[in-house]
């Protein structure tokens, strides 16, 4: 039986930190793969404007090249509108038995205003990314209680200050794979 962790976000773009928490995630929770999944729309980002959806998968399918437990699936781009974790976890659930879903710390205390909240805890297990730097739990709710909190090699790069720095003209070397900074040059984004 198949173990997966599934990793959602804008990825806007990709970077290493994205990239070394899922590989730490993988061996903590012994999961076969992690499968990257980029957002058509954030539930949680829906007034941000967002680089075309075609960008950021191909940025991941850069990232990830030649790593065999990577994957990524263009689910949520295809099926378009607003990503709802839910219907991603139904879909993958018709192929997998077991499912781990991979958010961000802040995201647990915020769980019970997501989509179906019980109908996710039931179908999938709740991985919360923890770091070092995590402040004690602002609340505890069931949603908290039955998440698995996991303690990764944080790197503290967010695709924000990425995306500044680009704009700005400072160099991004060492923050994202050598394949997507050429490929954000190549196609002029965050200029
Ligand atoms: P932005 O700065 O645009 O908000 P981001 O870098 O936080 O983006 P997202 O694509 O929104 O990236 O994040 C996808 C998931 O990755 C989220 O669950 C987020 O908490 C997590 N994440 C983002 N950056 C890191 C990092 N440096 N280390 C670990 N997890 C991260």
């Amino acid at each position: 039986m198949s173990k997966v962790g599934l990793f959602g976000g804008t990825f806007d773009p990709i970077h290493h930190g994205h990239l070394i928490t899922a590989q730490s995630v993988r061996e903590i929770r012994n999961l076969d793969k992690i499968i990257f999944i980029p957002s058509y729309i954030s539930p949680h980002k829906k007034d941000v404007k967002t680089t075309s959806p075609e960008h950021r998968l191909n940025m991941i399918k850069l990232a990830i090249e030649g790593v065999d437990f990577f994957e990524c699936s263009d689910y949520e781009i295809s099926k378009g509108g607003v990503s709802y974790t839910i219907d991603t976890i139904r879909e993958f659930k018709k192929k997998y038995d077991h499912i781990e879903f991979i958010i961000g710390y802040d995201n647990i205390f915020k769980f019970h205003k997501w989509k179906d909240p019980d109908e996710i805890m039931k179908l999938a297990k709740i991985i919360v990314l923890k770091r070092k730097s995590s402040v004690p739990p602002p609340h505890e709710d069931k949603y908290v209680k039955q998440a698995i909190f996991v303690q990764t090699r944080g790197i503290e790069i967010s695709a924000t200050d990425i995306r500044e720095r680009v704009k700005k003209g400072l160099p991004i070397h060492f923050l994202v794979p050598e394949k997507v900074k050429e490929y954000i040059y190549n196609f002029n984004l965050y200029g």
